[in-house]
């Protein structure tokens, strides 16, 4: 099936008792058992939930995977995979990743005796370069956030392949619709629900999908185990909103399409990163490895206070953090969102103080241009 028609049917069908198309919300924490022994597959909230079970498998196949586990944040997500090592292991990370994907391998994890490396994995020799005895894991982002460096997902996989190390890929800038790192040979996708999957800026969640049944035995374990589950309501919020999950998506593309080019037009931005301009360094691999450029784009307007008036002008964009939601947001990554990085190793990777990023919505681009327009007059 189509993407939009599994973004509606898949993993759901109508209620047995009533007909309800809609997968209602299974809001209870025991079942009642037959008898000692005899059960209908349900025994307990945390381990089994009926809506989760049809949110795990509609996302599972948007991602063009078997098997989805869903939890109550995607933070909560890339704990449970840090279960897959143990202490002494040695796990490859992209260099730029999501802050709280560093805080939790950096001042958690690595407490309990796992080792991390941090690589520019825009070059796939330095993923080679890092591998260890000990290596068992690599994980990526792709694009990141904010500057959107891409990384080459059949390459990296096919290293990780030939070495017996196991592929993550964090896909929450490109949601399932523009990007499946499972169809490029990697072994998990996970994402923040929180953003483009939901879309609405009102749930908190992750999920994680993968092909392989080991992979998925143990993370399903841990989700019991550990316990970060997603509620029901949420879970059922979110099957809602990936029914427009394809159109979203193509409009938050169009819609920052044109504010890219309107970025550059205006003359107002040093510089614009967006993985849809042909002067994109990597714009080639995205054509290839992308169905689309998604709706995140971060601009440098060169002197802080031209930064600082545009984001305290602006009226239709939000000044706030997180990404991927209906209404379009602005943000300051320096002072925000990689405030904990040394202003050193951000101006490296070009995150000036006068970087700007933008979360582009399902606004009227002309109100969205209009806005910025007159924000910067
Ligand atoms: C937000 C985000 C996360 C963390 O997800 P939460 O749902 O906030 O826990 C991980 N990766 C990326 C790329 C994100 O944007």
């Amino acid at each position: 099936m189509g993407f939009s028609t599994d973004a509606i049917h898949a993993g759901q069908h109508p209620d047995e008792v009533t007909g309800a198309v809609i997968t209602p919300i299974y809001q209870t924490s025991t079942y009642a058992q037959q008898e000692l022994g005899r059960n209908k597959g349900y025994e307990y909230g945390r381990t089994h939930n009926l809506t989760r079970q049809c949110l795990e498998a509609n996302i599972a196949a948007l991602e063009k995977g078997k098997y989805g586990v869903a939890f109550s944040s995607g933070l909560a997500a890339t704990h449970a995979l840090m279960s897959l090592v143990k202490a002494g292991d040695h796990v490859i990370v992209t260099n730029n990743v999501y802050g709280g994907t560093f805080r939790l391998f950096e001042l958690i994890m690595k407490d309990y005796g796992l080792d991390f490396s941090w690589v520019d994995t825009t070059d796939l020799r330095n993923i080679k370069n890092a591998i260890k005895q000990n290596t068992k894991l690599v994980y990526l982002e792709t694009p990141t956030n904010p500057m959107l460096y891409l990384t080459d997902l059949e390459g990296a996989a096919r290293i990780c392949r030939e070495n017996n190390l196991i592929s993550i890929v964090d896909n929450t800038f490109m949601s399932p619709y523009f990007q499946n790192p499972l169809s490029s040979g990697c072994d998990i996708a996970i994402h923040s629900s929180t953003k483009y999957i939901n879309g609405h800026s009102d749930v908190i969640g992750g999920i994680i999908v993968t092909n392989n049944e080991k992979v998925h035995e143990r993370i399903r374990y841990v989700q019991n185990a550990i316990g970060a589950v997603p509620s029901p309501f949420d879970c059922w919020l979110i099957l809602r909103s990936t029914k427009t999950l394809a159109v979203r998506m193509e409009r938050h593309n169009q819609n920052a399409i044109k504010f890219a080019g309107y970025l550059i037009k205006s003359g107002m931005a040093a510089k614009v990163y967006y993985p849809g301009l042909p002067d994109h360094p990597q714009h080639e691999l995205a054509k290839k490895q992308m169905r689309g450029f998604g709706g995140m784009i971060s601009a440098d307007f060169e002197d802080v206070e031209r930064a600082k008036m545009l984001l305290k002008n602006v009226r239709v964009f939000t000044l706030g953090e997180s990404l991927g939601g209906v209404e379009s947001l602005i943000s300051h990554p320096a002072s925000m969102t990689h405030a904990s990085v040394p202003k050193e190793e951000r101006e490296k990777m070009g995150l000036t103080d006068s970087l700007v990023r933008f979360s582009i919505g399902l606004e009227d681009i002309e109100d969205l241009i209009e806005d910025v327009h007159s924000a910067m007059k």
